[in-house]
């Protein structure tokens, strides 16, 4: 894939741009998210970017985002009181903006804002 077409998340997953995360394992990564719109908002980002959002994701690797689910309880349950908000925005009418896979965790109050 041509350097101009990889996603801000591939780059962060190369390690090419800081992030501050707080999962790492083979297929799946989880960072905060760099304008957080709750107390606790994490990205949680399988590593390939095959697939571009949620429903592709379903078709293509059912047992990834079982994977990507399980994940995001796990890290609800150690950085809040483990009841969060699971979130795919899917398609830019929707307030998709990276089209590269992920899931907003949010937990706490969610500050007014495109995903509240
Ligand atoms: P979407 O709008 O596609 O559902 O979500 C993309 C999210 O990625 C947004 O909430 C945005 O704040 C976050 N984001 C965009 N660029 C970066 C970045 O470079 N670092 C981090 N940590 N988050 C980012």
């Amino acid at each position: 894939m041509a350097e101009t077409e990889r996603s801000i998340f591939s780059r962060i997953i190369a390690g090419e741009i800081p992030a501050d995360v707080v999962y790492d394992s083979e297929r799946i990564i989880a960072f905060r998210d760099i304008a957080p719109q709750a107390p606790l908002h994490l990205l949680v980002v399988p590593k390939t970017e095959q697939y571009r959002d949620v429903t592709e994701l379903a078709a293509g690797d059912p047992d990834l985002l079982a994977e990507l689910v399980a994940t995001a309880k796990k890290l609800a349950a150690e950085h809040s009181d483990g009841d969060f908000r699971l979130i795919f925005n899917t398609g830019p009418g929707a307030g998709q903006t990276v089209f590269h896979v992920h899931a907003h965790v949010l937990s706490g109050q969610l500050e007014e804002g495109r995903l509240g």
